[in-house]
């Protein structure tokens, strides 16, 4: 059977993510050391086989996690992680022509899922430093674009831009969508979410995988307006969040200080390392989230295959950043490893 066009035209994509057992994983932005302890009893203790034979129950679920983030209830979703709601998103505005637009590199994910739509991608080039390309993206608006995503601090490098550009965004363009995915918020703090009652255009995404360290769970919010969020709940699918998922997720909302006292770590450690890596005269992106984009030269992959052999995954970006690999930041423990195994190489 032949796909539809756009799958026939689109690249797959696939993430290096198997074997990753016994390795210091410093490949893919995950919390290094686990989520809370409460969130696996809180699942041991609803684990049984009732739970697990009927469909989800998301109401109670969603209301706390409202009233935990000042929402009123009609404004949140929660979704199979950013992944899904990045699919949903495009469901539910996305049209076959549509332009989006992105500012590259960014997380492979805007790409993929506008392809699959059969929207146009425009990818706008970030600066020399990564840094976010705001009159090129504006410039990309004013030509008319369906939507464009931004990720809040940005993966793989970092940076970030500001909640007053965005609101600006959000304010010149009301025909467009402005997603703004805040995957890392934990280790940047700022955020676009107080925007999005002013702003029916403005959406923001969070995820429980990263300082919450539930990746292997699968959950997100989405806030938006009430109005924009009651377009997003007629296209979303009914039990797409799994029942332990929820339990998780409750969880660990109720478990505030776990993320707080983790982010607050790897900040630490993320300046420990950023000074490792000046004394040792490698280039980098200074970050505002859980990982550090490091210029590695022509040696990226052989030092990306080295550290590899020393028990240390990290990521080699080269594909579309030659010579830049990015490095998750973990425990201080964890960095004084790799920082002692990048000397040795
Ligand atoms: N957004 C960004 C910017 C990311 O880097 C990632 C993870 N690589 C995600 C979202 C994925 O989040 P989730 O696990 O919630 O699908």
């Amino acid at each position: 059977m032949k796909p539809n066009t756009a799958v026939l035209q689109m690249d797959p994509y696939k993430p290096p993510s198997s074997g990753r057992d016994g390795f210091l994983r410093l490949d893919f932005n995950e919390n290094t050391v686990g989520c809370s302890p409460r969130v696996v009893r809180a699942l041991m203790r609803a684990l049984n086989r009732e739970m697990l034979t009927v469909y989800p129950e998301y109401e109670s679920c969603r209301a706390e996690m409202a009233a935990a983030f000042g929402s009123s209830g009609d404004d949140i979703l929660l979704t199979n992680g950013t992944d899904d709601a990045l699919l949903l998103l495009m469901n539910t505005f996305v049209e076959p022509s549509h332009r989006i637009v992105v500012a590259e590199p960014c997380f492979a994910m805007y790409r993929f899922y506008a392809s699959l739509m059969g929207a146009e991608v425009i990818g706008v080039h970030r600066g020399k430093r990564f840094e976010f390309p705001e009159d090129g993206v504006r410039e990309e608006l004013r030509r008319g674009a369906r939507a464009v995503f931004i990720d809040n601090p940005n993966n793989p490098t970092g940076t970030v831009v500001t909640p007053e550009y965005i609101e600006s965004l959000a304010r010149e363009f009301p025909q467009t969508l402005v997603v703004v995915d805040e995957a890392y918020y934990d280790f940047y703090g700022k955020t676009a979410l107080p925007l999005r009652h002013k702003y029916t255009n403005l959406v923001i995404t969070r995820t429980f995988s990263k300082a919450q360290g539930l990746a292997g769970i699968r959950l997100g919010l989405i806030f938006a307006s009430t109005e924009t969020a009651a377009h997003l709940r007629k296209a979303h699918s009914p039990y797409n969040v799994n029942g332990l998922a929820v339990v998780a997720g409750l969880a660990a909302l109720r478990d505030r200080q776990y993320p707080r006292r983790y982010a607050k770590a790897i900040v630490a450690a993320r300046k420990y390392l950023e000074r490792e890596l000046r004394r040792l005269k490698i280039d980098y992106i200074p970050s505002a989230a859980n990982f550090v984009l490091a210029q590695f030269g022509e040696r990226a992959i052989e030092m990306r295959d080295a550290l590899r052999s020393r028990g240390i995954l990290v990521r080699d970006r080269s594909y579309e950043a030659p010579g830049w690999v990015r490095v998750t930041v973990g425990t201080m423990p964890q960095m004084k490893r790799l920082v002692r195994e990048l000397e040795r190489l």
